[in-house]
């Protein structure tokens, strides 16, 4: 979608290290990490809820969640993996997003 940068991101037109990547899914870092392993994975496709999401992207979301947390050394020691939905949630960014967050104990979010 146009301006939106998370789509540009998965164009190529905006660079990043692309570090786990399906024909449905892209990981990349979070550009303000909340911890020392904070990564973004998006649907290629430009959706704006999870809820939205086909269960082939689903899929491939979780796929890729296992592989980073592998490749960021996090599947023992436990990370966050979390949704912002709408504006009570703080949502941002308009293209759906999965946050891997690790590699500290994260704080209750209730
Ligand atoms: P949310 O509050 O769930 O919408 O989170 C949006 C996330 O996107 C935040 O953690 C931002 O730091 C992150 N972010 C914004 N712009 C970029 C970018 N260009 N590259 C990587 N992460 C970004
Ligand atoms: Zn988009």
């Amino acid at each position: 979608m146009e301006g939106c940068i998370f789509c540009k991101i998965v164009d190529g037109s905006m660079s990043t290290e692309r570090l786990f990547e399906t024909d449905l899914v892209l990981g990349f870092k979070d550009i303000r990490p909340q911890a020392p392993v904070h990564l973004l994975i998006v649907p290629k496709r430009h959706v704006e809820k999870p809820d939205e999401l086909k269960p082939d992207e689903l899929a491939d979301l979780f796929e890729a969640s296992r592989q980073l947390a592998d490749k960021f050394n996090v599947r023992d020691s436990g990370y966050r993996l979390l949704f912002n939905v709408g504006r009570h949630a703080g949502q941002e960014m308009d293209h759906v997003h999965l946050h891997l967050i690790g590699g500290k104990r994260s704080k209750s979010i209730y």
